[in-house]
């Protein structure tokens, strides 16, 4: 089970995988986008944590709902409403000390929840991308390695992707020969987790 200082140490990793790469977040995201991923996405986690340490103290369900919230309202674009979601139905999804096969199920929910908010489904050059294979990797029995593997793996199949949703399917057939940034972000943040709870 994780206590206190370790639900602290495991959102200030996910908001330091992102914040120490917004430049190479908004380098993919000027692209393809319109530049802003990196600046959204270290905004909202600034944010998170700003709330810190209190939103620790709080059981891990709700702390993953603050922290959806928070994204949700201190993120613009799509990322914001997205993640946010994800972390909201992650902590809805929840139990109190999950145990592996519980997590398994909520990550799935989130996904759905996700995938419901965004109207998107996998192969459209987008977060849903990288978290769909690895949360099957993780309902697999894949350790935090192979997760961080599969992710990698994952994030580096969009680069050949043709956009269908979000700003960059603006783009059409230029899109291709990129890596998606919504994807990156996803990527950056699985393998910090790993490295928390591994
Ligand atoms: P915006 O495109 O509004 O500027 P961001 O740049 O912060 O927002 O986020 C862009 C990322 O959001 C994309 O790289 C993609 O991964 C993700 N994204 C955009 N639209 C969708 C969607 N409908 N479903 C899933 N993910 C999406
Ligand atoms: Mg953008
Ligand atoms: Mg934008």
């Amino acid at each position: 089970t994780m206590d206190q200082a370790g639900r602290e140490q495991l959102v200030r990793a996910l908001a330091a995988a992102v914040i120490d790469h917004a430049e190479e977040l908004t380098r993919l995201d000027q692209a393809i986008g319109d530049g802003d991923h990196g600046l959204n996405m270290k905004r909202g986690f600034e944010a998170v944590l700003a709330d810190l340490p209190a939103t620790a103290a709080k059981p891990l369900p709700d702390m993953m709902k603050a922290i959806g919230m928070t994204m949700v309202m201190k993120v613009g674009g799509a990322s914001g409403p997205l993640v946010g979601t994800f972390f909201l139905e992650l902590g809805k999804a929840l139990p109190g000390e999950p145990a592996r096969a519980d997590l398994v199920a909520a990550t799935a929910k989130a996904i759905a929840g996700v995938r419901a908010r965004g109207k998107s489904e996998t192969g459209q050059k987008t977060m849903l991308d990288v978290l769909v294979p690895v949360q099957a990797a993780f309902a697999a029995g894949g350790d935090g390695a192979a997760l961080k593997a599969e992710a990698a793996r994952a994030a580096e199949a969009t680069v050949p992707m043709l956009a269908t949703r979000g700003r960059a399917s603006f783009l059409g057939e230029r899109s291709i020969g990129h890596m998606d940034p919504g994807a990156r972000s996803s990527q950056l943040m699985i393998a910090a987790a790993a490295d928390a709870l591994g």
